[in-house]
């Protein structure tokens, strides 16, 4: 399986979002998938132009709209494999309503948010989640907001699946996107991807020595919403690995089915032509 479209990618040298690139497409061959069956949507931002590099069905929609078009893929089409991604102004600014509702709803994609706390693309503007007092040319005294908490949000809006992991860890990174494809349900992974540009606080030094990884902790339990949202305060959200899963929550797929099986909805009613014409009479 090659999932590779010899397109090169015009990111900056020693931009994470390489290495995105890489395991996404790692991920799906070790999944056995073929690039036909695999659909790949993108928002606006360095990131956004992932759906071009890889070789599947892409789609590079518009600014913060990666998940409604993801969305609509999934569901003409339950046999494809689909992801979306973006950046963090993508994801968590002008499409953050469509993250919540997409979290909230369940449907069977996986959704991968290349998070670099800055506006790479529009040359180094705060972001929603760059921290308190980050310098840019848009907060020269300091950003005045504190950032936004993407895992705890997740959390509040009901996913069932959230992973967070660096992107220079391909092999693990790999693995959770495995993982996130095999979910049923919406998969939300959110990977630090320096942006080595316009990001000099965020870098993959800091990040290496910020995170914690949950294999680390003695007690940490994934499937336990207590615990996860306890190490999730203890460490401002700054956790790698599968975080949370509900391996038992009804995708959206199956919440139609069950409507449908209660409702008799798969019986399609017999209609003659008689019947429509009374039905059209009785609109004159
Ligand atoms: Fe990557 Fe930043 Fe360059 Fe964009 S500006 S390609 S995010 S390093």
């Amino acid at each position: 399986k090659d999932f590779r479209n010899h397109i090169k990618p015009n990111w900056c040298p020693g931009c994470g979002d390489f290495s995105i690139q890489a395991a996404i497409q790692k991920a799906c061959a070790a999944n056995g998938l073929e690039p036909e069956e695999l659909a790949l949507v993108t928002g606006i931002g360095c990131s956004g132009r992932l759906s071009g590099y890889i070789k599947s069905y892409g789609f590079h929609s518009t600014h913060g709209r990666s998940l409604p078009v993801a969305q609509g893929i999934k569901m003409a089409n339950q046999e494809l494999t689909v992801i979306a991604s973006g950046g963090d102004g993508d994801g968590f600014a002008i499409g953050m309503g469509h993250t919540i509702h997409a979290l909230k709803r369940n449907i069977d994609i996986t959704y991968i948010v290349m998070d670099n706390q800055i506006y790479g693309l529009t040359k180094g503007q705060t972001s929603p989640t760059s921290d308190a007092g980050f310098v840019t040319k848009t907060t020269p005294d300091g950003a005045k907001e504190n950032p936004i908490a993407p895992l705890k949000a997740a959390m509040a809006s009901g996913a069932t699946f959230i992973a967070q992991s660096l992107s220079s860890d391909i092999k693990g990174l790999t693995a959770i996107i495995q993982e996130a494809l095999n979910h049923k349900g919406f998969s939300f992974v959110n990977v630090f991807s320096p942006c080595v540009t316009y990001n000099k606080i965020n870098t993959y030094d800091w990040y290496k020595e910020n995170i914690v990884d949950i294999a680390d902790l003695e007690d940490y339990d994934n499937a336990d919403r207590a615990i996860v949202s306890k190490y999730l305060e203890e460490h401002n959200g700054m956790l790698k690995g599968i975080v949370y899963q509900d391996k038992e929550a009804k995708s959206y797929a199956e919440h139609i089915e069950s409507y449908n099986d209660t409702n008799n909805v798969h019986e399609t009613p017999e209609v003659s032509e008689n019947d429509f014409k009374e039905l059209m009479a009785s609109f004159k």
